[in-house]
Protein backbone atom coordinates (compact mmCIF):
# COMPACT_ATOMS: atom_id res chain seq x y z
CA UNK A 1 0.00 0.00 0.00
CA UNK A 2 1.29 3.47 -0.80
CA UNK A 3 -0.51 5.05 2.74
CA UNK A 4 -2.24 3.12 5.25
CA UNK A 5 -4.88 5.60 5.65
CA UNK A 6 -6.22 8.03 2.94
CA UNK A 7 -8.42 11.05 3.74
CA UNK A 8 -10.86 12.92 2.27
CA UNK A 9 -10.87 16.82 3.14
CA UNK A 10 -8.17 19.21 5.54
CA UNK A 11 -10.96 20.94 7.84
CA UNK A 12 -10.33 20.39 11.35
CA UNK A 13 -11.90 16.83 11.30
CA UNK A 14 -9.24 15.57 8.66
CA UNK A 15 -6.57 17.69 10.42
CA UNK A 16 -7.25 16.52 13.97
CA UNK A 17 -7.54 12.79 12.56
CA UNK A 18 -4.03 13.03 10.63
CA UNK A 19 -2.46 14.74 13.34
CA UNK A 20 -3.17 11.43 15.79
CA UNK A 21 -2.82 8.53 12.64
CA UNK A 22 0.99 10.62 11.88
CA UNK A 23 1.74 10.39 15.51
CA UNK A 24 1.14 6.21 15.40
CA UNK A 25 3.96 6.15 12.90
CA UNK A 26 0.76 5.46 10.25
CA UNK A 27 1.59 7.03 6.54
CA UNK A 28 -1.12 9.22 5.75
CA UNK A 29 -2.42 11.52 2.67
CA UNK A 30 -5.22 14.18 2.92
CA UNK A 31 -6.74 15.51 -0.51
CA UNK A 32 -8.33 18.98 0.14
CA UNK A 33 -10.10 20.39 -2.66
CA UNK A 34 -9.31 23.89 -1.37
CA UNK A 35 -6.08 26.04 -1.42
CA UNK A 36 -5.91 27.16 2.30
CA UNK A 37 -6.79 29.57 3.42
CA UNK A 38 -10.37 29.34 2.49
CA UNK A 39 -13.34 31.03 4.22
CA UNK A 40 -15.49 28.91 6.28
CA UNK A 41 -18.42 29.14 8.64
CA UNK A 42 -17.81 28.13 12.30
CA UNK A 43 -15.98 30.16 14.21
CA UNK A 44 -17.45 29.60 18.60
CA UNK A 45 -15.24 26.75 19.54
CA UNK A 46 -16.05 25.30 22.92
CA UNK A 47 -14.28 24.96 26.11
CA UNK A 48 -13.16 21.01 25.87
CA UNK A 49 -11.28 21.57 22.12
CA UNK A 50 -8.69 23.00 24.37
CA UNK A 51 -7.07 19.60 25.89
CA UNK A 52 -7.78 18.19 22.31
CA UNK A 53 -5.32 20.72 21.16
CA UNK A 54 -3.10 20.55 23.48
CA UNK A 55 -2.59 16.76 23.06
CA UNK A 56 -2.32 17.11 19.41
CA UNK A 57 0.79 20.11 19.94
CA UNK A 58 -0.94 22.75 18.31
CA UNK A 59 -2.03 24.69 21.15
CA UNK A 60 1.15 26.99 20.85
CA UNK A 61 0.63 27.80 17.09
CA UNK A 62 -3.58 28.61 17.98
CA UNK A 63 -2.29 30.78 21.32
CA UNK A 64 0.15 32.68 18.60
CA UNK A 65 -2.80 33.17 16.42
CA UNK A 66 -3.61 35.65 18.87
CA UNK A 67 -7.63 34.71 19.10
CA UNK A 68 -10.68 36.26 20.88
CA UNK A 69 -11.03 34.07 24.18
CA UNK A 70 -14.86 33.02 24.93
CA UNK A 71 -15.23 32.63 28.44
CA UNK A 72 -19.29 31.77 27.77
CA UNK A 73 -22.75 32.18 26.22
CA UNK A 74 -25.29 34.64 26.67
CA UNK A 75 -29.21 34.02 25.71
CA UNK A 76 -31.66 36.81 25.94
CA UNK A 77 -34.99 37.67 23.53
CA UNK A 78 -33.90 39.74 20.68
CA UNK A 79 -36.50 42.07 21.73
CA UNK A 80 -36.67 42.11 25.09
CA UNK A 81 -34.53 42.77 28.41
CA UNK A 82 -34.31 38.82 29.70
CA UNK A 83 -31.15 37.45 29.57
CA UNK A 84 -29.28 35.08 31.30
CA UNK A 85 -25.34 34.81 30.90
CA UNK A 86 -22.98 31.60 31.33
CA UNK A 87 -19.62 31.35 32.51
CA UNK A 88 -17.46 28.82 31.98
CA UNK A 89 -15.38 29.38 34.72
CA UNK A 90 -18.26 29.34 37.20
CA UNK A 91 -19.75 25.69 36.01
CA UNK A 92 -19.29 23.68 38.79
CA UNK A 93 -19.20 20.75 36.75
CA UNK A 94 -17.07 22.56 33.87
CA UNK A 95 -13.72 21.75 34.17
CA UNK A 96 -12.28 23.40 31.63
CA UNK A 97 -12.72 27.68 31.50
CA UNK A 98 -12.58 29.12 28.48
CA UNK A 99 -12.34 28.35 24.72
CA UNK A 100 -11.15 30.75 21.63
CA UNK A 101 -13.39 32.32 19.02
CA UNK A 102 -11.72 31.92 15.90
CA UNK A 103 -11.30 32.92 12.06
CA UNK A 104 -11.73 29.91 10.25
CA UNK A 105 -9.57 30.79 7.52
CA UNK A 106 -6.57 31.18 9.99
CA UNK A 107 -7.59 28.35 12.52
CA UNK A 108 -8.12 25.64 9.87
CA UNK A 109 -4.70 26.87 7.90
CA UNK A 110 -2.74 26.42 11.36
CA UNK A 111 -4.34 23.23 11.65
CA UNK A 112 -3.43 21.87 8.15
CA UNK A 113 0.19 22.64 8.62
CA UNK A 114 0.51 21.22 11.56
CA UNK A 115 -0.69 18.07 9.80
CA UNK A 116 1.91 18.58 7.22
CA UNK A 117 4.61 19.28 10.21
CA UNK A 118 3.44 15.79 11.88
CA UNK A 119 4.20 14.03 8.58
CA UNK A 120 1.36 13.81 6.64
CA UNK A 121 1.14 14.31 2.89
CA UNK A 122 -0.95 17.21 2.23
CA UNK A 123 -1.99 17.67 -1.25
CA UNK A 124 -4.04 20.98 -1.88
CA UNK A 125 -6.40 21.46 -4.87
CA UNK A 126 -7.10 18.22 -5.17
CA UNK A 127 -11.09 16.99 -5.45
CA UNK A 128 -11.22 13.61 -4.55
CA UNK A 129 -14.16 11.84 -7.25
CA UNK A 130 -14.27 8.26 -6.56
CA UNK A 131 -13.01 5.85 -4.39
CA UNK A 132 -13.42 1.55 -4.14
CA UNK A 133 -13.20 0.14 -1.44
CA UNK A 134 -12.33 -3.94 -1.38
CA UNK A 135 -12.55 -5.64 1.86
CA UNK A 136 -9.73 -7.92 1.35
CA UNK A 137 -7.57 -5.49 -1.05
CA UNK A 138 -8.11 -1.92 0.58
CA UNK A 139 -9.12 1.50 -1.29
CA UNK A 140 -8.74 3.01 -4.19
CA UNK A 141 -9.31 6.52 -4.18
CA UNK A 142 -8.68 8.77 -6.95
CA UNK A 143 -8.71 12.49 -7.01
CA UNK A 144 -8.31 15.33 -9.65
CA UNK A 145 -6.21 18.58 -9.69
CA UNK A 146 -4.22 20.05 -12.74
CA UNK A 147 -4.52 15.90 -13.62
CA UNK A 148 -6.01 12.67 -12.09
CA UNK A 149 -4.00 10.30 -10.12
CA UNK A 150 -5.39 7.24 -8.09
CA UNK A 151 -3.92 6.55 -4.81
CA UNK A 152 -3.74 3.07 -2.57
CA UNK A 153 -4.69 3.02 0.78
CA UNK A 154 -5.85 0.47 3.68
CA UNK A 155 -8.24 3.05 5.03
CA UNK A 156 -10.60 5.78 3.83
CA UNK A 157 -11.45 8.71 6.48
CA UNK A 158 -14.35 10.81 5.15
CA UNK A 159 -13.71 14.23 6.56
CA UNK A 160 -15.31 16.39 4.02
CA UNK A 161 -17.90 18.28 5.51
CA UNK A 162 -21.28 18.81 4.55
CA UNK A 163 -20.45 17.78 1.15
CA UNK A 164 -20.65 13.96 3.45
CA UNK A 165 -19.10 12.79 0.27
CA UNK A 166 -19.04 8.84 0.90
CA UNK A 167 -22.63 8.83 2.58
CA UNK A 168 -24.11 10.38 -0.23
CA UNK A 169 -22.92 7.84 -3.17
CA UNK A 170 -24.13 5.18 -0.22
CA UNK A 171 -27.63 7.36 -0.24
CA UNK A 172 -27.01 6.94 3.72
CA UNK A 173 -28.13 10.87 4.68
CA UNK A 174 -31.36 11.50 6.34
CA UNK A 175 -32.20 15.01 7.13
CA UNK A 176 -33.67 15.58 10.71
CA UNK A 177 -37.40 16.54 9.52
CA UNK A 178 -37.62 19.90 12.66
CA UNK A 179 -34.31 21.21 11.85
CA UNK A 180 -35.09 22.10 8.35
CA UNK A 181 -33.09 25.44 8.96
CA UNK A 182 -30.98 28.01 6.85
CA UNK A 183 -28.53 30.26 8.32
CA UNK A 184 -27.89 33.79 6.73
CA UNK A 185 -24.66 35.00 7.94
CA UNK A 186 -21.80 37.44 7.54
CA UNK A 187 -18.55 38.80 8.75
CA UNK A 188 -18.99 42.72 10.14
CA UNK A 189 -16.50 45.57 11.47
CA UNK A 190 -17.69 48.29 13.87
CA UNK A 191 -19.91 46.58 15.90
CA UNK A 192 -20.35 47.98 18.81
CA UNK A 193 -19.94 46.04 22.28
CA UNK A 194 -19.42 49.01 24.98
CA UNK A 195 -22.48 48.55 26.14
CA UNK A 196 -21.82 45.17 27.00
CA UNK A 197 -18.02 45.20 27.23
CA UNK A 198 -18.60 41.19 28.54
CA UNK A 199 -20.16 40.48 25.33
CA UNK A 200 -16.45 40.44 23.72
CA UNK A 201 -16.15 37.11 25.31
CA UNK A 202 -18.93 35.55 25.31
CA UNK A 203 -20.97 34.11 21.88
CA UNK A 204 -24.52 35.74 22.23
CA UNK A 205 -27.67 33.87 20.88
CA UNK A 206 -30.65 36.57 20.60
CA UNK A 207 -33.85 34.43 20.25
CA UNK A 208 -37.55 35.81 18.45
CA UNK A 209 -40.12 33.13 18.58
CA UNK A 210 -38.98 30.85 15.68
CA UNK A 211 -35.58 32.04 14.40
CA UNK A 212 -32.64 33.35 16.22
CA UNK A 213 -29.33 35.47 15.93
CA UNK A 214 -25.37 34.53 16.63
CA UNK A 215 -22.87 36.85 17.51
CA UNK A 216 -19.48 36.16 17.48
CA UNK A 217 -16.98 38.29 18.06
CA UNK A 218 -13.65 36.89 16.97
CA UNK A 219 -11.22 39.34 16.84
CA UNK A 220 -11.22 42.98 17.84
CA UNK A 221 -12.16 44.10 14.64
CA UNK A 222 -14.80 41.41 13.05
CA UNK A 223 -17.61 39.79 14.12
CA UNK A 224 -19.76 36.67 13.00
CA UNK A 225 -23.39 37.44 12.89
CA UNK A 226 -25.86 34.80 11.91
CA UNK A 227 -29.38 34.35 11.39
CA UNK A 228 -30.85 30.92 11.86
CA UNK A 229 -34.38 30.25 10.89
CA UNK A 230 -37.01 27.97 9.32
CA UNK A 231 -36.22 27.35 5.51
CA UNK A 232 -40.26 27.30 4.70
CA UNK A 233 -40.06 30.99 6.27
CA UNK A 234 -37.79 32.09 3.46
CA UNK A 235 -39.54 30.42 0.75
CA UNK A 236 -43.22 31.57 2.17
CA UNK A 237 -41.89 35.59 2.64
CA UNK A 238 -40.78 35.91 -0.94
CA UNK A 239 -38.32 38.52 0.47
CA UNK A 240 -34.18 38.36 -0.36
CA UNK A 241 -32.21 36.44 2.40
CA UNK A 242 -30.65 40.36 2.22
CA UNK A 243 -34.22 41.62 3.22
CA UNK A 244 -34.90 39.06 5.53
CA UNK A 245 -31.55 39.50 7.36
CA UNK A 246 -31.84 43.46 7.71
CA UNK A 247 -35.54 42.82 8.67
CA UNK A 248 -34.19 40.81 11.37
CA UNK A 249 -31.88 43.44 12.72
CA UNK A 250 -34.41 46.15 12.59
CA UNK A 251 -37.01 44.29 14.56
CA UNK A 252 -34.26 43.26 17.16
CA UNK A 253 -33.07 46.44 19.64
CA UNK A 254 -30.54 44.91 21.16
CA UNK A 255 -28.97 43.98 17.58
CA UNK A 256 -29.79 46.63 15.48
CA UNK A 257 -27.92 49.16 18.39
CA UNK A 258 -25.24 47.07 18.46
CA UNK A 259 -24.29 47.04 14.51
CA UNK A 260 -25.83 50.84 13.90
CA UNK A 261 -22.27 51.85 12.98
CA UNK A 262 -21.11 48.26 11.42
CA UNK A 263 -20.31 47.38 7.88
CA UNK A 264 -20.46 44.33 6.37
CA UNK A 265 -16.59 42.76 5.20
CA UNK A 266 -17.94 40.62 2.18
CA UNK A 267 -20.57 38.93 0.91
CA UNK A 268 -23.70 37.51 2.68
CA UNK A 269 -23.53 33.57 3.11
CA UNK A 270 -26.53 31.14 2.83
CA UNK A 271 -26.77 27.60 4.17
CA UNK A 272 -29.05 25.40 4.48
CA UNK A 273 -29.93 21.85 4.68
CA UNK A 274 -27.12 21.28 7.27
CA UNK A 275 -29.17 19.23 9.69
CA UNK A 276 -28.51 15.83 9.10
CA UNK A 277 -27.75 11.97 9.89
CA UNK A 278 -26.12 8.94 8.30
CA UNK A 279 -27.60 5.75 8.84
CA UNK A 280 -24.25 4.45 9.12
CA UNK A 281 -20.66 6.33 10.39
CA UNK A 282 -18.83 2.88 9.52
CA UNK A 283 -17.93 0.22 7.10
CA UNK A 284 -14.90 -2.20 6.26
CA UNK A 285 -11.89 0.10 5.81
CA UNK A 286 -14.07 3.39 6.31
CA UNK A 287 -14.71 5.85 8.85
CA UNK A 288 -16.70 8.78 8.82
CA UNK A 289 -15.52 11.93 11.00
CA UNK A 290 -16.86 15.46 11.77
CA UNK A 291 -19.62 16.75 9.69
CA UNK A 292 -19.42 13.99 7.57
CA UNK A 293 -20.73 11.31 10.71
CA UNK A 294 -24.03 13.94 10.11
CA UNK A 295 -24.21 17.75 11.65
CA UNK A 296 -26.72 18.96 13.75
CA UNK A 297 -27.37 22.54 14.39
CA UNK A 298 -25.08 25.92 15.12
CA UNK A 299 -26.55 27.16 17.90
CA UNK A 300 -24.79 25.43 20.97
CA UNK A 301 -21.04 25.52 18.93
CA UNK A 302 -20.50 22.16 18.91
CA UNK A 303 -19.77 21.43 15.00
CA UNK A 304 -15.62 21.89 15.62
CA UNK A 305 -15.37 20.31 18.59
CA UNK A 306 -17.47 16.96 17.68
CA UNK A 307 -15.24 17.34 14.40
CA UNK A 308 -12.03 17.08 16.82
CA UNK A 309 -13.81 14.61 18.90
CA UNK A 310 -14.88 12.38 16.09
CA UNK A 311 -11.82 12.48 14.48
CA UNK A 312 -9.46 11.90 17.55
CA UNK A 313 -11.66 8.68 17.79
CA UNK A 314 -11.85 7.77 14.63
CA UNK A 315 -8.16 7.93 13.69
CA UNK A 316 -8.19 5.63 17.19
CA UNK A 317 -9.98 2.87 15.87
CA UNK A 318 -8.63 2.97 12.41
CA UNK A 319 -4.90 2.66 14.54
CA UNK A 320 -6.36 -0.43 15.81
CA UNK A 321 -7.92 -1.78 12.90
CA UNK A 322 -4.74 -1.53 11.06
CA UNK A 323 -2.86 -3.19 13.78
CA UNK A 324 -4.79 -5.93 13.97
CA UNK A 325 -5.14 -6.37 10.38
CA UNK A 326 -9.01 -6.29 10.34
CA UNK A 327 -11.21 -4.35 7.99
CA UNK A 328 -13.58 -3.92 10.35
CA UNK A 329 -12.58 -3.70 14.07
CA UNK A 330 -14.61 -3.67 16.97
CA UNK A 331 -13.13 -0.58 17.62
CA UNK A 332 -14.38 1.07 14.99
CA UNK A 333 -17.87 -0.19 15.84
CA UNK A 334 -17.34 1.04 19.51
CA UNK A 335 -16.42 4.19 17.50
CA UNK A 336 -19.52 4.07 16.04
CA UNK A 337 -22.02 3.75 18.73
CA UNK A 338 -20.26 6.41 21.70
CA UNK A 339 -20.58 9.08 18.38
CA UNK A 340 -24.24 8.02 18.14
CA UNK A 341 -24.67 8.66 21.93
CA UNK A 342 -22.72 12.16 22.21
CA UNK A 343 -24.72 13.39 19.21
CA UNK A 344 -27.92 11.99 20.97
CA UNK A 345 -27.00 14.11 24.18
CA UNK A 346 -26.75 17.45 21.94
CA UNK A 347 -29.76 16.85 19.73
CA UNK A 348 -32.27 16.62 23.11
CA UNK A 349 -31.16 20.37 24.07
CA UNK A 350 -31.37 21.34 20.61
CA UNK A 351 -34.79 20.21 19.76
CA UNK A 352 -35.48 21.83 23.16
CA UNK A 353 -34.12 25.20 22.46
CA UNK A 354 -36.44 25.26 19.43
CA UNK A 355 -39.49 24.97 21.03
CA UNK A 356 -38.54 27.71 23.43
CA UNK A 357 -38.86 25.39 26.69
CA UNK A 358 -34.69 25.71 27.00
CA UNK A 359 -34.75 29.28 26.96
CA UNK A 360 -37.76 29.54 28.68
CA UNK A 361 -36.38 27.52 31.72
CA UNK A 362 -32.80 29.18 31.09
CA UNK A 363 -34.08 32.40 31.19
CA UNK A 364 -35.59 32.33 35.12
CA UNK A 365 -34.43 34.13 37.60
CA UNK A 366 -33.48 31.51 40.00
CA UNK A 367 -31.75 28.61 38.84
CA UNK A 368 -33.61 25.35 39.56
CA UNK A 369 -32.09 22.53 41.06
CA UNK A 370 -28.71 24.21 39.90
CA UNK A 371 -29.63 23.28 36.20
CA UNK A 372 -28.19 26.10 35.03
CA UNK A 373 -24.50 24.34 36.57
CA UNK A 374 -25.58 21.07 34.22
CA UNK A 375 -26.03 23.04 31.35
CA UNK A 376 -23.10 24.59 31.50
CA UNK A 377 -20.70 21.39 31.64
CA UNK A 378 -22.64 20.52 28.36
CA UNK A 379 -22.05 23.20 26.81
CA UNK A 380 -19.22 23.66 27.73
CA UNK A 381 -18.54 20.26 25.71
CA UNK A 382 -18.26 17.77 28.71
CA UNK A 383 -19.03 14.36 27.09
CA UNK A 384 -18.01 12.40 30.27
CA UNK A 385 -21.26 12.92 32.76
CA UNK A 386 -20.55 11.50 36.09
CA UNK A 387 -23.77 10.91 38.37
CA UNK A 388 -24.26 14.43 39.79
CA UNK A 389 -24.29 16.16 36.43
CA UNK A 390 -26.66 13.67 34.88
CA UNK A 391 -29.41 13.75 36.86
CA UNK A 392 -29.95 17.45 36.53
CA UNK A 393 -29.45 17.17 32.61
CA UNK A 394 -32.23 14.43 33.06
CA UNK A 395 -34.63 16.00 35.32
CA UNK A 396 -33.76 19.28 33.08
CA UNK A 397 -34.79 17.56 29.77
CA UNK A 398 -37.85 15.72 31.68
CA UNK A 399 -39.14 19.10 32.99
CA UNK A 400 -38.56 20.96 29.81
CA UNK A 401 -40.78 18.07 28.03
CA UNK A 402 -43.28 18.58 30.67
CA UNK A 403 -43.09 22.34 30.71
CA UNK A 404 -44.02 22.31 26.33
CA UNK A 405 -47.12 20.42 27.44
CA UNK A 406 -48.46 22.52 30.72
CA UNK A 407 -46.70 25.23 31.30
CA UNK A 408 -44.75 25.16 34.17
CA UNK A 409 -42.76 28.51 34.21
CA UNK A 410 -43.99 31.66 32.93
CA UNK A 411 -44.24 31.80 29.18
CA UNK A 412 -42.46 34.34 27.65
CA UNK A 413 -42.89 36.49 25.03
CA UNK A 414 -40.33 36.33 22.13
CA UNK A 415 -42.25 39.13 19.94
C1 LIG B 1 -24.47 28.11 9.72
C2 LIG B 1 -23.45 27.34 10.49
C3 LIG B 1 -22.83 27.91 11.60
C4 LIG B 1 -21.88 27.19 12.34
N1 LIG B 1 -21.31 27.74 13.46
C5 LIG B 1 -20.45 27.01 14.21
C6 LIG B 1 -19.83 27.55 15.37
O1 LIG B 1 -20.04 28.69 15.76
N2 LIG B 1 -18.97 26.76 16.05
C7 LIG B 1 -18.68 25.48 15.65
O2 LIG B 1 -17.90 24.79 16.32
N3 LIG B 1 -19.23 24.97 14.54
C8 LIG B 1 -20.09 25.69 13.81
N4 LIG B 1 -20.62 25.16 12.68
C9 LIG B 1 -20.24 23.80 12.28
C10 LIG B 1 -18.82 23.75 11.72
O3 LIG B 1 -18.73 24.61 10.60
C11 LIG B 1 -18.51 22.32 11.32
O4 LIG B 1 -19.01 21.43 12.28
C12 LIG B 1 -17.02 22.04 11.14
O5 LIG B 1 -16.45 22.86 10.17
C13 LIG B 1 -16.82 20.57 10.77
O6 LIG B 1 -15.49 20.31 10.42
P1 LIG B 1 -15.18 19.20 9.32
O7 LIG B 1 -13.69 19.11 9.24
O8 LIG B 1 -15.96 17.98 9.57
O9 LIG B 1 -15.75 19.79 7.95
P2 LIG B 1 -15.28 21.08 7.15
O10 LIG B 1 -14.70 22.08 8.05
O11 LIG B 1 -16.41 21.50 6.30
O12 LIG B 1 -14.11 20.53 6.23
C14 LIG B 1 -14.37 19.64 5.17
C15 LIG B 1 -13.30 19.84 4.11
O13 LIG B 1 -13.46 18.83 3.12
C16 LIG B 1 -13.17 19.38 1.85
N5 LIG B 1 -13.81 18.54 0.85
C17 LIG B 1 -15.14 18.32 0.68
N6 LIG B 1 -15.34 17.48 -0.36
C18 LIG B 1 -14.11 17.15 -0.84
C19 LIG B 1 -13.67 16.32 -1.92
N7 LIG B 1 -14.52 15.65 -2.72
N8 LIG B 1 -12.34 16.22 -2.13
C20 LIG B 1 -11.45 16.89 -1.35
N9 LIG B 1 -11.83 17.71 -0.34
C21 LIG B 1 -13.14 17.82 -0.08
C22 LIG B 1 -13.76 20.79 1.95
O14 LIG B 1 -13.16 21.66 1.02
C23 LIG B 1 -13.44 21.17 3.40
O15 LIG B 1 -12.24 21.92 3.51
C24 LIG B 1 -21.55 25.87 11.93
C25 LIG B 1 -22.15 25.30 10.81
C26 LIG B 1 -23.10 26.02 10.10
C27 LIG B 1 -23.76 25.37 8.91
Amino acid sequence: MQYDVVIIGGGPAGSTAAIYLARAGKRVLILEKEHFPRFHIGESLLPYNMPIFEEMGVLPALQAADFMPKKGGRFSLARGDQENAITFAEGRFTEEPVAMQVERSVFDKILLDHARESGVEVREGWMVESYAISEQDGVTVTASSEYEETFQASFLLDASGLVNFTANREKLRQYYPNLQKIAIYGHFTGVDFSQHERQKTETHIACFGDSWFWIIPFSEKKVSIGLVLDRSAVKESGLTTEQIFQNAIDSSPNVSQMMLNSARIGALHVTSDYSYSNDKLVGPRLVRIGDAVGFLDPVFSSGVYLACVTARAGAQSVIDALDSSKALSPSMKAYEKQTRCNLKRYREIIELFYDRSFIEILLQPEGVLSWPCAINAVLAGRLDLPWALRWRLKTFLWFARIHHRFGLVKRMDFG
